[in-house]
């Protein structure tokens, strides 16, 4: 077998926190924190994830191709094997004093930050804590978990000096079917729950549909159903994303439909053979049923976020015109 080197390396030695029936948490180093993102997909420059791995196993997950990097090959070690950072708060902090005012950071691209390993391990509250002592940045929060409400007293910080977007994903609001798709994630209920207590404690947070599954949650109802909730939750804006499938995911959506969708099978497979992302007119269909929703339940009127009480003079204005995908 060939030497491991880098991440793979560090990966193979990290040392086990805990482990539980079938999820094991270890601990590994990191050099930094924040990420470049060269994707012209996604509306911000900068990622941040505190864990890699997430136990919450959704069956389209994209982001399992991160634990191949550690040469962690099979599929279902993402959600099995938790790796949680080990916090330098000092390094994080320069890192992101680095960044150029106004610049968009996202908190949670392929991990999600509110997992059951953050109640235990604490890193991203250790982060935003870091956060709550800087400025002038344009953050963005995605999570399945209703303990992002738990940070409430550190977002109503962060809200003074940058620039606050949670996304609460919410992508069915049948406890059954969310149950399939997403086997560990808090139900949609909590999900909007949580939704509700951000509103209330003044935080900019909205939900956001994604992926849309062709043929699973994809019907004007279905859709009708999250904004529904968002809205009466008070969300502040609502959105949706159709699904892709890179072959990383593939490789547990496709038994999971074999399994619970047989009838679907030939259908996706037509569609994700050569390409990960679906072509022909179902996105621009998909995104015009979205827009009349939004119209529906007024999240087309929403207003501009207000500039933070102590946003630096010199940070750039620019804003999310988009949500981040997970
Ligand atoms: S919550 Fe996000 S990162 Fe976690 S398994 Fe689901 S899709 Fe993947």
């Amino acid at each position: 077998m060939a030497a491991l080197v880098g991440i793979a390396r560090m990966a193979a030695e990290s040392p086990r926190l805990e482990a539980k029936r079938t999820v094991e948490y270890l601990s590994i180093a990191a050099r930094s924190y924040v990420t470049r993102c060269s994707s012209d997909r996604v509306p911000f420059r900068w990622t941040i994830n505190p864990y890699r791995g997430c136990e919450f196993g959704c069956k389209y997950c994209y982001a399992r191709y991160a634990h191949e990097f550690m040469d962690l090959r099979d599929p279902l070690d993402f959600e099995r094997r938790i790796f949680a950072k080990q916090f330098d708060p000092g390094l994080f902090r320069a890192e992101l004093e680095r960044l150029p005012g106004g610049e968009a950071v996202a908190l949670g691209t392929a991990t999600d930050p509110y997992q059951p390993a953050e109640r235990r391990f604490r890193i991203t509250r250790a982060m935003l804590e870091v956060f709550a002592q800087t400025a002038g940045l344009r953050l963005g929060i995605t999570t399945k978990s209703d303990l992002v409400a738990r940070d409430i007293d550190v977002f109503q910080e962060i809200a003074r000096r940058h620039y606050l977007s949670i996304s609460l994903t919410v992508t069915t609001m049948d406890r059954e079917l969310a149950r399939l798709i997403e086997p560990l994630a808090p139900r949609p209920d909590l999900r909007i729950a949580a939704v509700r207590k951000l509103r209330r404690a003044g935080i900019g947070a909205r939900v956001f549909c994604a992926p849309v599954l062709p043929l699973i949650n994809d019907a004007d109802t279905s859709l009708d159903a999250i904004a529904q909730a968002a809205a009466t939750a008070g969300a502040k804006g609502f959105g949706g994303n159709v699904l892709f499938l890179k072959p990383c995911a593939k490789q547990v959506f496709m038994p999971f439909l074999e399994e619970r969708f047989p009838l679907l099978v030939r259908k996706y497979r037509e569609r994700f053979e050569r390409n990960a992302y679906i072509r022909g007119d179902y996105p621009g269909r998909i995104q015009e049923r979205i827009a009349r929703i939004r119209r529906r339940y007024g999240f087309d009127q929403m207003p501009k976020p207000q500039e933070p009480q102590l946003w630096p003079r010199d940070a750039q204005l620019t804003l999310f015109t988009e949500e981040p995908a997970l």
